[in-house]
C-alpha cells in the first residue's frame, strides 16, 4: 500500500479509537488518561512532531544557501522575494474579507445565548517592532530558537557570498549539496513512520475532543470549517489555473500527503521538510524558489489561520451582544494580515494572534475562552489550509519566474517514492 493511502487509512482508525474512547467514557478511567492517551499516544505523537522539527533548521539553512547560489544574481531574488510576498499577502487578506463576509451574512455567534462567563489567561504577543528586529540574529542563536526569518536572511547572505567566493565558495556549496541530499535521504526515512503517528495523534485528539462543546458552538466551528474550505477548494485552484495553467486536480492529488502531515501535526513549520520535497520533487519547482518560498510561506502565510480570526471576531462581538463598524472591519484585515508575518507557524499560533485583532477593535479578549474547546481540530485543518497556500503561490511565482518544470507537475510518477 503507498504511503498516503496507508496515511489516511491510519488517520481515520485514530479518530475512531479516540471517539471510541470518548463516547464510552473510558477516558474518565485514570489508566486511560495518564498511560495510553497521555502516555503512549502523546509520546509517538510527539516523536513523530519533534523528528520532523529536528530536520526543519538544518533542510532550510543548507537548501536555501544552495537555492540562493543557484539564482546568482541579487536583482533574481529581490523579484522572486517581491513577488512571493504580494502573492502570501493578497491571499491572507483575500482569505480573511471571505470570512469576514460569510460570518456576517450568518450571523454568527447571534443569538442564541452563549455563556461569555470564562476565564482566558492572555499569552506574550511580539510587537511590531520586536518581529522587525528579529529578523537578524546570531544564526547559532537563531537556529537554536527556530528564527525562521533570521534564518532565511543568514542563508541568502552566505549564499551570495559563496557564489562570489571564487574557489573557496564552490567548494563550500559542493558540500552542501551533498549534506542537502544527506537530508533529504533522512526527511524521508521520517516520512515512514507517518502513519502510526497520525493515528496517535489524532487518537488522542479524538479522545480528548469535547463533542458537547462543538455542540455547542457549532455555528462558529461549522462556519471556520467552510470558509476554510471554499478558500482552498476555489481560491487556490482559480488563482492556479488562471495565474498559472495549471491543473488544480494534479496539485491536490500531489499534495495529499503533505496535508494529511498538516493536518495531523497542526504545525506549518513541522510540516515544511515535507512541503518542500513535495513541490520540488512532485511538483516540479525548482530549488532555488521552493527553498526561499516554503519556509518563507511557513512563517508568514497564515490563511486559514486568518479565515479562523476572521470568523472568530464576528463571533466574539456578537457572543457579547457588540456590533462592529465598517472601520472595524477594515481594521480586522489589516491586522490579521499583518499578524500573520512573524508568528512562527505552530501549533495555536492563531489564538495569540487573535489576541492582538481582539484588542486592536476592542473586543474583549476573554472571548478567546469561548472559542478555545474546539480550536485544536480547527488548528488541525487551518494549518492544512495554510500549506496549500504556501505551495499554490510557490508553483505560481516559480512558474512566472521560469523556475518550474511542467513535465514534472503532469507526471504522476513524479516523485513517486512518496506517494
Ligand atoms: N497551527 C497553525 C500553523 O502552523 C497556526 C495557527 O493557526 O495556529 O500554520
Amino acid at each position: 500500500m503507498n504511503l498516503t493511502r496507508k496515511i489516511i487509512i491510519y488517520m481515520i482508525i485514530g479518530a475512531v479509537i479516540g471517539t471510541v474512547l470518548n463516547l464510552s467514557n473510558l477516558t474518565a478511567i485514570e489508566f486511560v488518561d495518564v498511560y495510553i492517551i497521555n502516555g503512549l499516544f502523546y509520546i509517538i505523537g510527539q516523536l513523530f512532531i519533534l523528528s520532523l522539527k529536528m530536520m526543519v533548521v538544518p533542510l532550510v539553512f543548507v537548501s536555501l544557501f544552495c537555492g540562493t547560489t543557484a539564482l546568482r544574481e541579487p536583482a533574481m531574488l529581490g523579484s522572486l522575494g517581491g513577488r512571493t510576498l504580494a502573492f502570501y499577502l493578497f491571499t491572507t487578506a483575500t482569505a480573511i474579507t471571505i470570512a469576514l463576509t460569510i460570518a456576517i451574512t450568518f450571523g454568527v455567534g447571534g443569538g442564541a445565548e452563549i455563556p461569555t462567563d470564562v476565564n482566558y489567561v492572555a499569552a506574550e504577543g511580539r510587537t511590531f517592532t520586536e518581529v522587525i528586529l528579529s529578523i537578524l540574529d546570531n544564526p547559532v542563536q537563531a537556529m537554536a530558537d527556530g528564527n525562521m526569518l533570521a534564518i532565511i536572511i543568514f542563508a541568502i547572505l552566505l549564499g551570495f557570498s559563496a557564489g562570489k567566493a571564487g574557489d573557496a565558495g564552490q567548494k563550500v556549496i559542493s558540500f552542501f549539496k551533498d549534506f542537502n541530499e544527506v537530508i533529504m535521504k533522512l526527511v524521508m526515512v521520517i516520512m515512514e513512520f507517518a502513519p502510526i503517528a497520525v493515528l496517535a495523534i489524532l487518537a488522542k485528539v479524538f479522545a480528548e475532543l469535547g463533542f458537547d462543546a462543538v455542540l455547542a458552538l457549532g455555528g462558529y466551528f461549522f462556519t471556520v470549517l467552510i470558509v476554510l474550505f471554499v478558500h482552498a477548494l476555489l481560491v487556490y485552484p482559480i488563482l492556479l489555473k488562471v495565474l498559472s495553467g495549471l491543473s488544480p486536480f494534479i496539485f491536490f492529488s500531489k499534495m495529499r500527503s503533505t496535508l494529511s502531515f498538516a493536518f495531523g501535526t497542526s504545525s506549518s513549520n513541522a510540516t515544511i521538510p515535507v512541503t518542500y520535497k513535495t513541490v520540488t520533487e512532485r511538483l516540479g519547482v525548482q530549488n532555488s524558489v521552493a527553498s526561499f518560498s516554503v519556509p518563507f510561506g511557513a512563517t508568514i502565510n497564515m490563511d486559514g489561520t486568518s479565515i479562523m480570526q476572521g470568523v472568530a471576531t464576528v463571533f466574539i462581538a456578537n457572543a457579547y451582544g457588540l456590533d462592529l463598524t465598517g472601520g472595524q472591519l477594515v481594521t480586522v484585515v489589516l491586522m490579521a494580515t499583518m499578524a500573520s508575518i512573524g508568528t512562527a507557524g505552530v501549533p495555536s499560533a492563531g489564538l495569540v494572534m487573535l489576541q492582538g485583532v481582539l484588542l486592536q477593535v476592542g473586543l474583549p479578549i476573554e472571548g478567546i475562552g469561548i472559542i478555545l474547546g474546539v480550536d485544536r481540530l480547527l488548528d488541525m485543518t487551518r494549518t492544512a489550509v495554510n500549506v496549500t497556500g504556501d505551495a499554490t503561490i510557490t508553483c505560481i511565482v516559480a512558474k512566472s519566474i521560469g523556475k518550474f518544470d511542467e513535465d514534472i507537475y503532469n507526471d504522476p510518477n513524479a516523485g513517486e517514492e512518496m506517494l
